[in-house]
């Protein structure tokens, strides 16, 4: 017996969680897509955010369901602009890396406001996309905590 209360067990169940168990495919485009073609690709692959990438396949942006639908209002022709235009950009773009903890992650989502963040990987050229985490990925991780009865 540990001697430990269950609130501490608990908290160390909640920190084991990492990004790299839990983590979705990211969906990428390019940073010279439309934003016509940017609300298809959110359609079709049934995600609420984009992550924007370079010629290079680096992390150049960030565009949500609400940046497209602001853009939407407007009176631009919506296949002539670019979706560069209207995302979130680097150096503003909050990630996280495989290795962190879907605690940390899920203090960053509350904190920036956001639905979602990409997973990267720094190599010496900049930081490429490897995954997505959600707040439907912590929902999970929550929901598995109690399934797995880690306690
Ligand atoms: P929505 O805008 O559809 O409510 P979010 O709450 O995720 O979706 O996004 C809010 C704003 O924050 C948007 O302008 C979006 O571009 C930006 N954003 C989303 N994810 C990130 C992120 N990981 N880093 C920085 N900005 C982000």
């Amino acid at each position: 017996y540990t001697g430990k209360t269950g609130g501490q067990l608990l908290s160390e169940a909640v920190r084991k969680l990492m990004v790299q168990d839990y983590q979705s495919l990211p969906v990428v485009v390019d940073k010279n897509v439309s934003v016509y073609d940017a609300i298809c690709t959110m359609f079709l692959e049934d995600v609420g955010t984009l992550f924007i990438v370079d010629h290079d396949s680096l992390l150049t942006g960030v565009v949500s369901r609400k940046d497209l639908l602001r853009a939407s209002l407007g009176k631009q022709e919506l296949t002539a602009v670019p979706v560069n235009i209207i995302m979130t950009r680097m150096p503003n773009i909050t990630v996280c890396q495989r290795e962190d903890s879907l605690y940390e992650v899920a203090k960053k989502l509350i904190e920036k406001q956001i639905d979602a963040m990409p997973v990267v990987k720094y190599t010496n050229r900049g930081a490429e996309v490897t995954g997505r985490i959600t707040k439907t990925n912590i929902t999970r991780a929550f929901v598995d905590l109690v399934n797995n009865e880690v306690l």
